[in-house]
């Protein structure tokens, strides 16, 4: 596909010959900023159904429709590994939602904790910053964001077969690669905010036999950089970066 083939998620069934009208503001994007007509191809995507070549087939007002052509690649789903995080403040959130849909998060869940700063979370500003970046690094799957929960709440309601690995930046340091090692997924990953976890919500989460408490060294990272860190390990040990 030409680097300068048009890349967009579409939250439709896409069939090979079928025809989908696209929603304003992407018809908005291929009209009036690229410029594109009758005839041009646009690569289209979503974690169900795969990519496809499609061309435009109409351009009207406020509509467009696409003709799809063929399909390029199936769904490229990544491991079963969600990512929970306390929600940061808008730059950093955007940045961190970013990394972990490039990082290859299967979800993204949002948690809420006792030092968690951000009041009320944006899922729409989430959602459009996972796309954002599905489309733009190639992704064939768009990590589902969650609606918000707190930690008491998502702990009462977790599934024991999913190993959750929680980075404790009190925990005793030791090395991270043994601790993942043991894990395989389904698996989930746990950040604190910015103030860290409450004495209490780290006794609790150790108690949890499904919970491996992780060191990320001596330095206390920002929750964002924690994001990036954490899951590079996680790929590269128990994840697809094998
Ligand atoms: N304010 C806290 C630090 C919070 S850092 C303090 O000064 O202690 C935000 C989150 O990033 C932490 O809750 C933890 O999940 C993660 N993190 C940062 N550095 C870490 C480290 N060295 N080891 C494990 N987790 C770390």
């Amino acid at each position: 596909m030409a680097k300068s083939t048009p890349r967009l998620f579409v939250d439709q069934s896409l069939i090979v010959d079928a025809e989908i009208t696209l929603a304003a503001e992407q018809a908005h994007y291929l009209g009036a900023v690229l410029r594109l007509q009758t005839g041009a191809t646009v690569s289209i995507f979503n974690g169900r159904d795969g990519e496809f070549l499609s061309q435009i087939s109409e351009v009207a007002k406020k509509k467009m429709l696409l003709r799809i052509e063929t399909q390029t690649s199936a769904p490229k789903l990544p491991p079963d590994i969600d990512y929970l995080f306390a929600p940061l403040k808008h730059q950093r959130l955007d940045y961190l939602v970013q990394k972990a849909t490039e990082l290859g998060a299967r979800r993204l869940r949002p948690i809420i904790t006792a030092r968690t700063i951000a009041e009320r979370v944006n899922l729409d500003r989430m959602r459009a910053n996972v796309i954002e970046a599905a489309e733009q690094c190639e992704l064939v799957f768009v990590p589902e964001v969650l609606e918000p929960m707190t930690l008491n709440a998502t702990m009462r309601e977790w599934d024991s077969n999913r190993a959750l690995i929680y980075c404790d930046e009190e925990a005793v340091q030791s090395d991270p690669m043994l601790a993942l090692a043991k894990l395989k997924p389904p698996a989930a990953i746990l950040v604190g905010p910015e103030g860290g976890f409450a004495a209490e919500e780290r006794a609790m989460l150790k108690a949890l036999p499904y919970v491996t408490a992780v060191s990320l060294g001596p330095r206390i990272m920002r929750a964002d950089t924690a994001a990036v860190a954490i899951l590079a390990l996680v790929q590269a040990v128990l994840g697809d970066w094998k």
